[in-house]
């Protein structure tokens, strides 16, 4: 099973994609996971992807498809993947379609107010794992104990920018795929269990 998820920053793409990871037991590829990681480890790539990401833009396109090309490549990707964060433009798609082809893209819709008090309210995990202070009141992680830490790109005036960039240059990918007949669209305005309920419905037909 190859799946692609596609939605605004915030829309819920983690957190779908850590139960679906889970649930059909395929890989998940956090492209923006991959970044946050280089970062951490101060690694050349981190080093230059910060630059853009601290500014709400994009990486470039040939960097992002070659950690993907790379990552694809590996054993376990035999069998499936979930891409979460990638691709994010036409360009994007194109090269991907070079390298794989795709079972379905889920695309999630959320209002965009949603969007901006979600982000606003995130607390990441370095573990990959995210929490909403409305609903988690603790500043360590649940899943592995490490201390909650407040994204960089989730300050307000980088949330403008990464929805802008979403608006330009992520969205037209919903008619690309759309076109392509794989599309489906899930209304992401629900909880994550209610989200996941109708993403499975989707996937177990696939
Ligand atoms: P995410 O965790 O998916 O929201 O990604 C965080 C940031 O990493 C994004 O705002 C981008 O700056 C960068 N990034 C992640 N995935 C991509 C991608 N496919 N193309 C370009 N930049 C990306």
């Amino acid at each position: 099973m190859k799946v692609i998820l596609l939605g605004a920053p915030g829309a819920g793409k983690g957190s779908q994609a850590t139960k679906i990871a889970q649930h059909y037991a395929i890989p998940h590829i956090s492209t923006g996971d991959a970044f946050r990681s280089n970062i951490a480890k101060g690694t050349e790539i981190g080093v230059y992807a910060k630059s853009f990401i601290d500014k709400g833009q994009l990486v470039p396109d040939d960097v992002v498809v070659r950690i993907v090309d790379a990552r694809l490549k590996e054993a376990d990707c035999a069998k499936g993947f979930l891409l979460d964060g990638f691709p994010r433009s036409i360009p994007q798609a194109e090269a991907l379609d070079r390298l794989t082809d795709i079972d379905a893209v889920i695309n999630i819709e959320v209002d965009f107010s949603v969007i901006t008090a979600r982000l606003t309210g995130r607390r990441t995990c370095r573990c990959g794992e995210s929490y909403h202070i409305s609903t988690y009141h603790k500043d360590t992680c649940a899943k592995c104990g490490q201390p909650l830490y407040i994204r960089d790109d989730d300050k307000e005036e980088t949330i403008k920018n990464r929805l802008e960039v979403y608006r330009k240059t992520t969205e037209p990918l919903v008619k690309y795929y759309a076109e392509k007949g794989v599309l489906y669209n899930v209304d992401g305005n629900r909880s994550i269990d209610e989200v996941f309920v109708a993403v499975k419905e989707i996937l177990d037909r696939k």
